[in-house]
């Protein structure tokens, strides 16, 4: 058993909420946060539990979490849960092991807390944290490999990919969660075989399936975060969606990198699935192949190279209008897994206060669009369709390069391990809108 595992992990565990068990993504082993609003009231902060929410503004008037574990719900209960995440993680599990006895099979509170619950269809969630920064990684070895062979056959990978985790800082207003519908932006593109520029729709729309990192507490300014301090900084993982739109990101990139080609908006699943949960699915960090370099010393650590890695797997499936029209199943375009990321969320940390930069509770990171090796785990139509230059065959006779409007993305996540429940993310899921005329 992984030494961070606890009796809140117990593969037996059974909730009275019966959905809970053998539920896909939100066993009583779970318990992501999130913030959420019951139809007609306002948002406040929610644990998932089966199909349904556990309403932490109603838990907390009811005076069945005392002590020190008062002021914990609290910060939980509310609508940005920027105070929660700043916490850490020793109160992060000291909530957790309440919620999971009261939410535990034979729980003598069961009956006063049946009304605590929404059921999640009826429900909409909002972000579950004020972002003050986003930043986006480019860890996915993989994907870095199969964009830069794109365009340098020879030779893929920049110089400097192997010796320092390559990302740019994002737009974090332009944040959405799930359902939000993401709007085709107009932009200025050139096309090869074009001889000036011109202003319009994207014409070449994708998605790229990351992870992201909440950040818990910070650091101040000045303040580098140790490799071996970083794990604690991660407050926990949600699905994100760094939509791209590759025609006006390639016209504008050099030299200065992404800019309105990313902004438009990014999408992420809204459930917050904490480190806590995630600790038995901590694994190492695959070593590095033969040849390359080692991390400098302020990006490796004993720790993190041991357990610094996730087991976690993806989905990346597409809707179309005509699949939905004629009530089909969403067409699965790949799969993924995270121990293909060449740097540990702990390296991404460290680096990115490395220069004292200062990271705050509610932050948010990309880890990099996560592609395999092989075909069928590429995390982009970048990838998948080679710039567009091979098309993909839909069932119903359907084919896509990039993305048309009406077309929907979902992007699912599991991590699981030999001995424990396994444990999903939400559906980090959105539709694209026609260009504003
Ligand atoms: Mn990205």
């Amino acid at each position: 058993m992984p030494a961070a595992a606890d009796a809140s992990h117990a593969p037996t565990l059974r909730s009275w909420v019966a959905s809970a068990n053998g539920h896909g993504e939100f066993p009583i082993q779970n318990l992501p946060h999130g913030v959420f609003s019951p139809p007609g009231q306002e948002p406040r902060g929610g644990v998932a539990i089966g199909d349904e929410i556990l309403d932490l503004a109603a838990l907390l008037t009811s005076g069945l979490c005392t002590g020190e574990l008062q002021p914990v719900l609290a910060a939980a209960a509310q609508p940005e849960l920027n105070g929660f995440l700043a916490l850490g993680a020793p109160a992060r599990r000291a909530l957790r092991a309440r919620l999971s006895q009261l939410l535990a099979k034979g729980a003598p509170e069961q009956g006063r807390l049946e009304a605590m619950l929404h059921r999640s269809a009826d429900c909409s969630m909002s972000l579950p944290a004020r972002i003050g920064d986003y930043t986006d990684f480019y860890a996915g070895i993989h994907h870095a490999t199969n964009i830069g062979a794109l365009f340098r056959p020879e030779n893929p990978l920049l110089p400097n990919y192997k010796h320092v985790p390559i990302g740019y800082h994002g737009r974090a207003s332009s944040i959405r969660p799930s359902g939000s519908a993401v709007t085709r932006p107009n932009g200025q593109r050139k096309r090869p075989d074009e001889a000036a520029p011109s202003f319009g729709p994207c014409r070449s729309l994708d998605y790229e399936l990351e992870l992201g990192i909440w950040i818990g507490s910070g650091n101040g300014l000045g303040e580098p975060i140790a490799i071996d301090a970083a794990a604690q900084h991660i407050a926990g993982l949600c699905l994100l969606n760094d939509w791209s739109a590759r025609d006006i990101q390639a016209w504008e990139y050099q030299p200065l990198g992404p800019f309105l080609a990313k902004s438009f908006t990014t999408t992420i699943s809204p459930w917050i699935v904490t480190a806590e949960a995630l600790a038995p699915f901590r694994i190492a960090q695959p070593p590095r192949p033969e040849g390359d370099p080692a991390p400098l010393p302020y990006l490796l650590g004993e720790a993190d190279q041991r357990e610094g890695a996730f087991a976690i797997d993806f989905e990346v499936l597409l809707l179309t209008p005509a699949m939905r029209e004629k009530e089909q199943p969403p067409h699965r375009l790949s799969r993924g897994a995270s121990h293909d990321l060449y740097w540990t969320i702990g390296q991404l940390i460290a680096h990115h206060s490395s220069n004292g930069c200062n990271l705050q509770p509610g932050d948010l990171l990309g880890s990099g669009t996560i592609s395999g090796a092989t075909a069928g785990s590429f995390g982009s139509l970048m990838e998948i369709t080679r710039a567009g230059r091979e098309t993909i065959a839909l069932p119903g006779g359907e084919t896509r390069t990039y993305l048309r409007d009406g077309d929907e993305i979902v992007m699912r996540a599991r991590a699981s391990r030999e001995g424990f429940a396994s444990i999903g993310f939400g559906e980090c899921r959105a539709r694209i809108l026609p260009a504003p005329g």
